[in-house]
């Protein structure tokens, strides 16, 4: 599949992650939980870890959380899970870094936000601070402007400015404009003051489709730093997630964005790694990253009136995010498949064709059979009450013998 041309950008390396200079886009995502609680936070890096986010932010807010940071990184390390955690900043992250060096050491990058530093003239030494800390400890920053705490002296600047030429612009291009000065003119600080080039990642996230697509290709076409994308604030449930994929596709699909993030308000009690699933499928459905095996559904219609075909799509989704973990682990090449499962012998059979594997269910008043395709050819027809059981055999073996064995370590 021909993709895009990637924007260039300056690779810049997160604990052993690397993000931009045309490595693959990387997906990472935020807790929710208090930094102070080990356990929870720890709990929860290790769920959005292994649901394959690869990095993780975690708040650092109070001189709990940042003494909690380098015990969740322990934790981490210790039950194998080698993801690398970034600190998320605003008001007092300059008295935590100085308070706190284990908490300093531990985090693999610090995100600032430039609004959020300090008012007035307190805002310029304690960016200087965070920048000096970050220098010592040569860790990466990400510059990350959010437009709910943009910086107001410098909108208030920008704005009066406007207002005074002779060709005023309308107040939401001075906003936007001014959301990307405000980042590039923090990242140059943090440059002059000893910060390398290779250890900035910018993100400038606004609530707004199509303002952050505006914003985003502006700063593109402004700077080398990778690019850090996300919606903020995207919602809840569907919306949260249409807003963000259409946001970022248009990005994504125009070479620009080095790592994305969806920022997701799980249901209460929901799970906060949906995030990373969207993600990785938003990446997966563009054709930029291969994470899990695809699962290929009709949306059923009248010639499927029972729920048998849907119960069946979504039990060989979650056969597959179960077993993804070890088939992974021994295969490769396995997050390639394709796996389709059909309604009725309509679409159903050349769908199958050209999926990796395929069953084809029997729609209402058809004979009761479900023909399966394995790399384009009809190799079984299943009967009777086990289709699911013995289709979710069939793909195991299918698994088995067409992605070789991973070399031992
Ligand atoms: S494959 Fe069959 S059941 Fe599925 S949408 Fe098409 S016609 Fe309807």
């Amino acid at each position: 599949m021909a993709l895009p041309e990637r924007r260039r950008s300056v690779a810049v390396r997160v604990g052993r992650v690397v993000v931009g200079g045309g490595a693959p886009i990387v997906v990472q995502s935020m807790t929710n939980t208090d930094t102070a609680d080990i356990d929870a936070t720890s709990r929860q890096v290790g769920e959005l870890a292994r649901a394959g986010s690869e990095i993780v932010r975690v708040t650092v807010n109070t001189d709990e959380a940042a003494a909690a940071v380098p015990h969740i990184a322990e934790r981490l390390a210790a039950a194998g899970v080698a993801v690398p955690l970034v600190g998320d900043f605003h008001f007092n992250g300059h008295k935590l870094l100085k308070a706190h060096p284990a908490c300093a050491e531990a985090l693999a990058k610090y995100r600032i936000n430039p609004g959020n530093v300090g008012r007035g003239s307190k805002r310029d030494p304690q960016f200087a601070e965070m920048i000096e800390t970050a220098c010592r400890y040569g860790k990466p920053v990400r510059i990350g402007v959010n437009w709910g705490s943009l910086d107001q002296d410098l909108l208030t600047r920008m704005m009066d400015e406007n207002s005074r030429s002779p060709a005023p612009r309308d107040a939401i291009e001075v906003l936007r404009e001014a959301t990307v000065v405000s980042a590039l003119d923090s990242a140059a600080r943090a440059e002059e003051l000893g910060l390398p080039h290779d250890r900035i990642v910018i993100s400038t996230k606004v609530s707004g489709v199509q303002d952050l697509i505006a914003i985003y290709r502006t700063l593109a076409a402004r700077c080398e730093y990778p690019l850090h994308l996300g919606l903020t604030e995207a919602g809840m449930g569907s919306k949260g997630i249409v807003a963000s994929t259409a946001a970022l596709a248009v990005l994504l699909q125009e070479g620009i964005g080095d790592t994305i993030r969806i920022s997701l308000t799980p249901e209460p009690g929901g799970d906060r790694t949906r995030e990373v699933i969207v993600a990785q499928e938003i990446l997966q459905s563009m054709g930029f990253r291969a994470f899990m095996p695809m699962v290929i559904a009709c949306p059923g219609c009248g010639r499927t009136t029972s729920t048998y075909f849907q119960e069946l799509a979504q039990r060989i989704q979650g056969h597959i995010r179960q077993r993804m973990p070890e088939w992974k682990r021994r295969h490769v090449g396995v997050e390639d498949m394709t796996v389709a499962v059909m309604g009725c012998v309509v679409n159903g059979p050349g769908e199958s064709k050209h999926a990796n594997i395929g069953v084809s269910l029997p729609g209402t008043g058809e004979r009761p059979v479900a023909p399966v395709y394995e790399d384009g050819e009809k190799t079984v027809t299943l009967k009777g009450e086990r289709i699911a059981e013995d289709f979710q055999a069939l793909v195991e073996a299918y698994v088995e013998r067409s992605y070789p064995l991973k070399e031992a370590p």
